[in-house]
């Protein structure tokens, strides 16, 4: 899953969409999506018409509709093809101030709405050097399971991003990332074995082609959520391809 964050213009959306369809379609086994900024769904919508690629929107509004300027709605959403959210960035937590309990309402908020949220938890540099990782997770987690419950991760993504590792060019090792992946999976085991089976857990951080086919290895990662490299389309294969 590529989020685009605030990147791109028409000609770009255009350029890298058609890029992607030919190595979506080689690897009908992997789940391709892409999360472009809001204004360009539709175009996006247009270009990928009978194509396998997915699309996806970047954050949602907790209300369906009324006066909140500048907002989007889930149900809006549906309108443009879009099957997944993102929740819980941690670019909206840190600097629009996001809570769990907020990030849990929109969480509910988007499948209320048919859509699939992807839930995005992760610690910061000083929580993981403080070896404070699983718990912040785990609460991140908590704050939904309470709101949402635990079958409410029967149709979601769960999208472990450590902060330290966004944009950053520091990837989690493999190791480190799958000993996080397992202790999610653990956690959510606990409460339903059969939904914490089948939940897709995405890594996010820095993820580029390199480094992509070793994460993919790991037992409990199932997939990538891209930032940087999802804007260049050869990267973006490569991840594809190594899926
Ligand atoms: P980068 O791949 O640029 O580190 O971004 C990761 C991310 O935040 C995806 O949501």
């Amino acid at each position: 899953m590529g989020n685009w964050k605030l990147n791109g213009n028409k000609a770009m959306v255009a350029q890298l969409i058609t890029a992607l369809q030919a190595p979506a379609t080689q690897h009908p086994n992997v789940a391709v999506a892409v999360c472009p900024p809001v204004l360009f769904l539709g175009q996006a919508q247009a270009l990928l018409t009978d194509s396998p690629i997915a699309l996806g929107a970047q954050d949602v509004d907790i209300h369906d509709q009324g006066a909140f300027t500048g907002e989007n709605s889930a149900h809006m959403y549906t309108e443009f093809g879009v099957q997944y959210v993102l929740v819980g960035h941690s670019e909206r937590r840190t600097l629009h101030g996001e809570s769990d309990a907020m990030v849990a309402a929109k969480f509910r908020a988007a499948q209320d709405a048919g859509l699939t949220p992807v839930l995005c938890i992760g610690e910061t540099l000083a929580q993981f050097e403080a070896g404070e990782t699983q718990a912040v997770v785990e609460r991140q987690l908590h704050e939904v399971i309470a709101h949402c419950g635990i079958e409410s991760f029967a149709n979601a993504v769960i999208a472990y991003e450590p902060v330290w590792a966004i944009g950053t060019g520091k990837t989690a090792t493999p190791e480190i990332a799958q000993g996080v992946h397992a202790a999610i999976r653990a956690f959510l085991a606990n409460l339903d074995a059969k939904v914490a089976d089948g939940v897709q857990i995405l890594y996010g951080g820095s993820v580029k082609g390199s480094s992509a086919a070793g994460l993919f290895a790991m037992a409990d990662i199932d997939g990538a959520l891209v930032g940087g490299a999802a804007l260049q389309a050869d990267e973006f294969a490569a991840i594809i391809s190594a899926g």
